[in-house]
């Protein structure tokens, strides 16, 4: 696997699919959308294969496909067949809203999908209709069930929490992983957002979300290990099942455990989520670059990605949205 020039080992891809979403969660877009790629300029499924197979050689072996909302592009359980097979890819998970999972669940298990991440910031159905502009609650959570019952385990909860929005549910939340089957990640919300100017205020620190946990609901207990190849720091209640896990972007800087590379879905590879540098695969590719001229390309992403962000003290650092970047 490549290392970093600062000995990051980094082994994460996370491959946006689609700049498009069925949602307009208000910290990440508009209401009237952002502006969307050409059709042409978004990356074919063999394009995304192929780009895949040469991260998995270079020691990538941890692929997680978002979005936009990846459930909405054509052919994605095509994509996700086809990605399966690639030898050497220990995990292939996705992150999605969990709308459409009610029915895609059981076609991407089968298509060798190992699990799924779902966003879900509230329990209550007319709140989730405000924060998402206009999703069903229902949906997602027939959709999470769908996902447990076709074996794309475990699920893991994703809430990014805003303060005077959703914050007095954090409590709610973390009851929830009492019970088998529910893990739950809290974020803090970042200001990545298309067109969205107030995050800033409205961030919770992780260690307030905790404060609020565990006066509640008792001490929480670190949980080591494998849990995930991401930047969430685990905990359990006393006696729960499932985990609560932290991703403080804002208040406590993950960047040197940082493990990963993006791709956009218009096939920009990304060395930092808050980096306007990008390395362009996409023309390459298309002009007939061999694989080993594509492996060096990588590793230039990798050898550029910066030593960590100072996201805390910046308005809005992307030139690109959330939405675009999947996360
Ligand atoms: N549409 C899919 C979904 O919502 O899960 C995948 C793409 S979405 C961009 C990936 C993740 O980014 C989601 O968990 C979402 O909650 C999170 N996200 C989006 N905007 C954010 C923001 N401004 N701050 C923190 N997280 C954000
Ligand atoms: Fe769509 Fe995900 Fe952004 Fe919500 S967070 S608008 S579901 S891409």
């Amino acid at each position: 696997m490549p290392f970093d020039a600062y000995e990051r080992p980094i082994q994460y891809l996370r491959v946006s699919v689609t700049d498009r979403c069925n949602l307009r969660c208000v910290y990440c877009m508009p209401e009237e959308g952002v502006p969307q790629l050409a059709h042409e300029d978004v990356l074919r499924n063999e394009e995304i294969v192929r780009i895949v197979r040469i991260a998995v050689g270079l020691g990538f072996h941890h692929i997680r496909l978002t979005g936009g909302e990846p459930l909405v592009r054509r052919g994605i359980v095509d994509l996700v067949a086809n990605l399966a097979r690639l030898p050497g890819l220990d995990d292939l998970s996705m992150t999605t809203n969990g709308i459409l999972l009610r029915e895609y669940a059981v076609p991407l298990a089968r298509a060798g999908l190992h699990r799924v991440n779902i966003s879900l910031d509230t329990l209550r159905p007319e709140r989730f209709r405000q924060m998402t502009r206009w999703g069903d609650l229902e949906d997602v959570l027939a959709g999470r069930e769908a996902a447990l019952a076709a074996g794309l385990r475990p699920v893991k909860v994703n809430m990014v929490v805003i303060r005077g929005l959703n914050d007095d549910e954090v409590v709610d939340m973390a009851r929830l992983t009492l019970e088998p089957d529910w893990h739950i990640r809290f974020i803090e919300v970042m200001p990545l957002g298309a067109g969205v100017h107030w995050v800033g205020d409205g961030v919770v620190p992780s260690v307030e979300i905790r404060e609020r946990i565990e006066a509640a609901l008792g001490p929480l207990t670190p949980v080591y290990g494998e849990v995930g190849v991401g930047p969430a720091r685990y905990y359990q209640l006393p006696k729960a099942k499932g985990t609560i896990g932290f991703i403080s972007a804002i208040t406590e800087h993950f960047c040197q455990y940082c493990n990963r590379l993006r791709l956009t879905s218009d096939g920009q590879l990304l060395p930092c989520l808050l980096s306007s540098a990008t390395i362009d695969l996409r023309t390459p590719l298309r002009n007939g670059a061999t694989d080993e001229e594509l492996r060096a390309l990588f590793l230039q992403a990798v050898v550029a990605k910066p030593r960590g962000h100072t996201l805390s003290e910046i308005a809005c650092p992307s030139a690109l949205p959330m939405s675009h970047i999947g996360g």
